[in-house]
């Protein structure tokens, strides 16, 4: 059958494909790249395993992720692949929706073109109805606040959803925790910046040692023998240069004679050196971080300082750092002065994985906080990582927006009836659209029944019935009880802005392919290669190479 297509649509060697040719195979690309991420969907999705031309392979649920791991060459493809990038990059989640969304629009594009529909028309039906979609999305969303970490921690739950799943309930609190950290206030409003939360990966453990660290973990080991592994109340200096003698200029000789000139050369480099660590110490640090070196003797000096010393620390750990413990990051030893120094409850080595690392810890207020993620083996931490990217992200935008949903398709069914109403008000052929893009909405809760071995049919109609009663507006499908039922009570919460954000990036994607009616080759390329199997690949459509 693929064969047969690829000859219908373009056959090989071809440089140009016109009108209904080329929207039929930009049509089936998008549909095929939203097939391969469908079955990912919701907490009953299934993982896909991609593996590389080395034989590297990813275990992922994660609809972004298994996307820009996939080798996608059709330029088509390639936009299917820039929603879930643009959703992820915008609001951190809700990349499987928007891209399962813009595949479903495209398939009803596909039945209204072949009523002789003009893809103009149905661009303009489309266009209406996102901007109606949005409008009943913010009506049946509710406001949540800062301090409700109750369904702030649902939120998080939410987002987690088929990943991490034995540790969600732990990792959401963690989640929730970190944020209530670093959110800051600016201009009356709260804003979470997403880099002040470091994720730190160690293999080794288990999913449930995963900890929050207020402060920084540092991937580096204290570095004399000779120091404390631990200090409590830690006065910290943050250092951006070396505690080290200047190198001499390459080209400076230094005249050396006799032994005295030799010993006199060598005082003045421990002189030197025992300023330094004397500037350190008479600010009352107990703690030295430098981006830069440190030299053995001053490691030996601060040593029997007892000051703590940890040297090559990354840029980025050093401006956590400064954020964390409230500590200003110094270029010069001269500049040094009480002020500068941060605080941290305790600043500890510890070994994890067989790894020293440093603990920056117990901070007052940190601004930057850091999560140090453990499990089995390197997939697992993976995908607790992506777990925790997608469950920040859908934190924060719930408290920047302020606004959340019922999810579990409950948001999708409301906004699908609702949006059936008004395409009535419509008419005409744009009424035709409006309705395929409310038809579109249900593949949501049909996908998430689908997962859940619920019969799709039937769900549909239990939902939409629900939906036409007041009471039902937050009727979804419990894919756990394999249920249709109020998903508010069953906490399925959701972020107002990943599921408008959906609504953006799917609708504008089908109105760019439905806009395109003329595929031409630039010189020296081949024609695009649709994928083998076609639409029949099913669940197992992801394999690299395809597009
Ligand atoms: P996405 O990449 O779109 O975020 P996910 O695999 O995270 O895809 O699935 C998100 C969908 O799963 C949302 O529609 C969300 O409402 C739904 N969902 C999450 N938890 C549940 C649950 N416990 N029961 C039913 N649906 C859920
Ligand atoms: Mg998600």
């Amino acid at each position: 059958m693929a064969e047969q297509q690829q000859d219908e649509f373009m056959p090989a060697g071809a440089k140009r494909t016109k009108g209904r040719d080329a929207q039929r195979l930009n049509i089936l690309i998008a549909r095929a790249v939203a097939q391969a991420v469908k079955s990912t969907l919701g907490p009953k999705g299934m993982d896909k395993m991609i593996v590389d031309d080395m034989g590297d392979t990813i275990v992922s649920n994660d609809g972004a992720t298994i996307l820009s791991e996939m080798a996608i060459e059709h330029p088509v493809g390639k936009m299917m692949v820039e929603v879930a990038k643009t959703q992820d990059a915008e609001v951190g989640d809700g990349t499987t929706t928007a891209v399962v969304l813009a595949g479903t629009l495209m398939e009803k594009a596909e039945k209204l073109l072949d009523d002789s529909i003009h893809p103009s028309l149905i661009v303009n039906g489309y266009r209406q109805a996102a901007v109606e979609a949005k409008k009943y999305y913010e009506e049946t969303a509710f406001d949540v606040s800062f301090s409700d970490k109750k369904t702030l921690r649902t939120i998080a739950l939410t987002s987690m959803t088929g990943k991490a799943a034995e540790s969600a309930e732990e990792l959401s609190t963690l989640v929730v925790a970190a944020i209530n950290n670093v959110a800051d206030k600016q201009n009356g409003k709260l804003i979470v910046d997403q880099d002040n939360i470091k994720l730190e990966k160690k293999t080794g453990g288990s999913l449930k040692d995963t900890e929050l660290i207020s402060g920084i973990l540092i991937d580096k080991e204290i570095v004399h023998t000779g120091m404390p592994r631990t200090i409590k109340d830690a006065k910290i200096a943050l250092l951006d240069m070396a505690l080290e003698i200047s190198e001499p200029e390459s080209d400076t000789k230094i005249e050396i004679s006799t032994p005295d000139q030799l010993q006199a050369f060598i005082d003045r480099e421990e002189k030197e050196l025992k300023t330094m660590v004397e500037a350190v110490k008479k600010v009352g640090a107990t703690v030295v971080i430098t981006q830069k070196g440190i030299d053995d003797l001053a490691q030996h000096y601060l040593a029997k300082e007892g000051i703590v010393a940890v040297r090559r620390v990354k840029k980025s750990d050093m401006d956590a750092l400064a954020r964390a413990t409230g500590a200003n990051v110094i270029t010069t030893i001269k500049e040094l002065s009480k002020a500068d120094l941060g605080n941290a409850g305790k600043v500890v080595e510890r070994k994890v994985a067989g790894d020293a690392m440093v603990f920056v810890q117990e901070c007052k207020n940190p601004k930057s906080v850091s999560i140090l993620i453990r499990g089995g083996t390197e997939h697992i931490v993976d995908e607790a990582e992506r777990a925790l990217v997608d469950s920040i992200g859908a934190v924060s935008s719930s408290i920047k927006v302020g606004k959340v949903l019922v999810g579990a398709g409950s948001c999708e069914m409301e906004v699908s009836m609702r949006l059936r109403d008004y395409a009535k008000t419509v008419g005409g052929r744009e009424q035709l659209a409006i309705e395929s893009f409310a038809e579109s909405l249900e593949i949501i809760p049909r996908t998430l029944a689908e997962t859940a071995g619920m019969d799709p049919i039937d769900s549909l109609v239990t939902l939409r019935s629900k939906h036409s009663t007041k009471s039902g507006k937050y009727v979804g499908v419990n894919v756990h009880k394999g249920k249709i039922e109020d998903m508010k009570n069953a906490k399925v919460i959701e972020p107002l802005s990943v599921k408008t954000q959906a609504i953006d990036s799917a609708s504008e994607v089908a109105e760019m392919i439905l806009r395109i009616d003329d595929i031409i080759l630039g010189s020296g390329k081949a024609a695009p290669q649709m994928p083998p199997g076609g639409m029949d690949m099913g669940g197992m459509g992801g394999m690299p190479g395809m597009m």
